[in-house]
């Protein structure tokens, strides 16, 4: 029972029972007993939604009980606000809460007063790199999802950082949750922690696949579930589960499939929303419209209206949430989504479809079926508890021979172990060079010592291979600059080493930016484009794919822009790095055009993106650049003020001469080429133009234009009694 809970707070018990939470679930039991709240290291594998949190923050609270303070790592940016907003709770109780997100730099001293601290991985990592001091002050840390210490591109640093924290406090204590995995015992090892191995779920799971007219569970049994003339099977489905009152999540394998699944679904879903249901989705559709205008923006509001959604990464942040909360709400009936929703976002549903099993893998090659543990974690989405009586999961298959591989694939299968991705070179690049930047390693040895320490270390039954490949990233790193060797194996930063840790940027991005810039030659000005180019072939910038007929396209845009690439341009018989130049100048193109001011809404049907891209891009091209610019100062190279203007306009999407009206606060892209086109180009004229020109290029909106001519430093900002100049109007439009 909660109510024998020792070493937390009497007002958490409370807080339990509020939220209906009497009694332990055998899981968190199990936590308790391994001493999660005596400050002991417990890994818990659990499967989704069975309430792995309440067993971190019986550890988080338990700690701060005893003045101690407590990290929670999450996987995605997206949760950070989530979980935030989640033990905001305890706030009642004097427990305070802080969230570490975006900025890589700073070192959030302000971080420091708060009990628990919510970030991720990339940010905890940086705040070690950049010598936060309170980091070593942290007596508890949570790792949510630690099975992700699989993935290739963000495992390792995961995985370094857990490694450098119990470094850095040898008695730390250490929360790991995670899916259901074969190896927990190997990640307990590691951990020096006591493991919480357990299947069990407050709701039942059914998994099973759909084949002909019939649902095949696990348990041997079948049911009837047919399909109507030329009605797919995911439809039928759809529809069985919503004659139960129920609602589904479709899991697919691309966002132009989420869309498109999304837009035939609501035509099962419409005929069945009540009238109420139908004004309360309007709303949400107009929120929806409110929050950008654009295509995707527009098919989203279209098929909420009809009861269904699509949710996938490329949807605006507020997107994604008005979905999750509608979906939660049971507003929405369906949606359909890539499994970035299976990942951590608490959406359960009724049914799980899990209607692609195979991705599209451009290194491996055509389509590649997903793994066990990823198509677990979106089955595990299935069933509400103390709503459904049960969940249930489904895959589809189309012949009798793809039902039995689906059960042997998935139904009955184990997922993968867990293994350490940090031998992969550009993990170890970044991660070695960060780890002598900041003083942790000062010697090949102490490196070594380090690595010794890692889950890699662990599980490698060839010891000598980390070894290999950590001298050969010591090698890369002292040929780019990075770092200097000394006398007996000695190692240390070099200043520029320590920009580029600073800066977390992968070194290879760095010594790219390095070659690249320093191939200007004295008193030219790159432009922008060729700045664009050169952070957009980074192995920091995601790449836009060539689609077919790209090819053709670019190479002969790359012919006619030659001169303006920083760095030679490979032959067209090279064939790989050829086609990566021509994606990066793909990218290139697009945050050029961005900045030379094309609507948002065209360059997402040029480049066949969505919205969010756009932003993600633009921002990356933003943070690069912003290296590229440190990166410029420290070796004295005089470009400065190029990278400065190129990175000004792709983060304001902007052409030069908007630059200085853009700077005016709350003057973003519209506003300024409306102000420009109606004679108003710079600061001095925004405080001398006729106020009428400035409210008539605003719009008539008087308080924006009181707000902006403020900004711009007028005197008497005051429209009263002043008409909008309709002529400005006219030439702004
Ligand atoms: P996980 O992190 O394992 O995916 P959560 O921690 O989000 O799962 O828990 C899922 C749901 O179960 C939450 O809504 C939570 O409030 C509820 N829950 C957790 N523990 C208990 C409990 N002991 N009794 C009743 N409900 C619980």
């Amino acid at each position: 029972e909660t109510a024998e809970l020792e070493n937390v707070p009497p007002e958490f018990v409370e807080y339990l029972r509020a939220e209906g939470i009497e009694e332990l679930y055998p899981p968190q039991a199990e936590a308790v007993e391994a001493g999660v709240t005596a400050g002991e290291n417990v890994v818990a594998s659990v499967p989704t939604a069975s309430g792995k949190t309440l067993i971190a923050q019986l550890g988080m609270l338990s700690t701060i009980e005893r003045g101690g303070r407590a990290l929670y790592i999450v996987p995605l940016r997206a949760l950070a606000s989530e979980k935030k907003a989640e033990f905001e709770a305890f706030e009642d109780f004097g427990v305070s809460v802080g969230v570490s997100t975006g900025n890589y730099e700073a070192s959030g001293e302000w971080l420091a007063e708060k009990d628990i601290v919510v970030a991720t991985s990339e940010k905890v990592d940086s705040l070690v790199r950049n010598g936060a001091p309170w980091i070593e002050d942290v007596d508890c840390v949570v790792s949510d999802e630690v099975h992700l210490i699989d993935d290739a591109s963000r495992g390792p640093t995961l995985e370094v950082t857990l490694a450098k924290l119990r470094q850095l406090n040898p008695s730390l204590q250490t929360v790991a949750l995670s899916a259901t995995v074969g190896n927990a015992d190997e990640i307990a090892d590691w951990l020096d922690a006591d493991l919480v191995d357990s299947t069990w779920r407050p709701i039942d799971l059914k998994k099973g696949v759909h084949y002909g007219d019939a649902l095949h569970l696990d348990d041997g049994t079948q049911r009837e579930l047919p399909t109507r003339k030329n009605e797919k099977q995911t439809a039928a489905i759809v529809r069985d589960t919503l004659e139960d009152g129920g609602s589904s999540l479709v899991f697919v394998n691309s966002r132009r499939n989420a869309e498109a699944a999304a837009e035939r679904l609501a035509d099962t879903v419409e005929p069945s929303l009540s009238p109420e249901e139908k004004a309360e989705l309007r709303e949400i559709a107009a929120e929806i419209r409110d929050v950008s205008d654009t295509e995707t923006s527009d098919d989203l509001a279209d098929c909420v209206e009809r009861g269904g959604a699509f949710h996938h990464a490329g949807l605006a942040a507020e997107h994604r949430s008005l979905v999750e909360d509608a979906f939660r709400d049971r507003l929405l009936k369906v949606v359909s989504a890539t499994p970035t929703l299976a990942a951590g976002v608490n959406t359960p549903s009724r049914r799980v479809i899990v209607r692609d099993w195979r991705r599209y893998d451009g290194t491996a090659g055509g389509m590649q079926p997903l793994d066990v543990l990823e198509v677990h974690q979106m089955m595990g989405r299935a069933g509400r508890p103390g709503r459904d009586p049960y969940g249930e999961a489904v895959l589809l298959a189309k012949s009798h021979e793809e039902l039995d591989e689906l059960f042997d694939r998935y139904v009955y299968a184990d997922p993968e172990p867990v293994r350490s991705k940090l031998a992969a070179e550009p993990a170890l690049r970044t991660h070695v060079l960060a780890t002598i930047a900041s003083g942790f390693a000062r010697s090949r040895e102490e490196l070594l010592g380090f690595l010794s320490e890692t889950l890699h270390a662990s599980q490698a039954d060839d010891p000598e291979r980390l070894e290999q490949v950590a001298d050969n990233v010591i090698e890369y790193l002292e040929r780019n600059e990075f770092i200097e060797r000394e006398g007996e194996g000695e190692l240390s930063a070099t200043g520029l080493g320590h920009t580029v840790s600073r800066l977390y940027l992968d070194p290879m991005s760095a010594a790219e930016i390095v070659d690249g810039l320093r191939d200007i030659e004295d008193g030219e000005k790159p432009t922008a484009m060729g700045l664009y180019h050169l952070v957009a072939r980074t192995p920091d910038m995601y790449e836009l794919y060539l689609k077919s007929g790209d090819r053709e396209e670019y190479t002969e845009v790359a012919y006619e822009r030659e001169n303006e690439f920083l760095g030679a341009m490979p032959s067209e018989f090279e064939d790989v790095r050829f086609e990566d130049w021509l994606s990066a100048l793909k990218t290139a193109e697009m945050l050029e055009d961005w900045a030379e001011e094309i609507d948002e809404d065209r360059i997402t049907a040029k480049y066949g993106v969505g919205p969010g891209d756009v932003r993600g891009k633009t921002d990356t091209a933003e943070w690069l650049l912003n290296a590229a610019e440190q990166l410029a100062a420290e070796l004295d190279l005089g470009v400065s003020p190029s990278i400065r203007e190129a990175r000004k306009r792709v983060e304001d999407g902007i052409k030069e001469e908007l630059l200085e009206l853009a700077g005016v606060r709350n003057v973003g892209r519209k506003r300024a080429r409306r102000l420009f086109d109606a004679g108003i180009e710079n600061r001095a004229d925004l405080r001398e133009a006729d106020k009428s020109v400035v409210l008539g290029a605003l719009r008539g909106r008087r308080k924006t234009a009181e707000t902006v001519l403020e900004n711009a430093g007028r005197q008497d900002p005051s429209l009263e009694g002043v008409n909008a100049d309709k002529s400005a109007e006219a030439a702004a439009a």
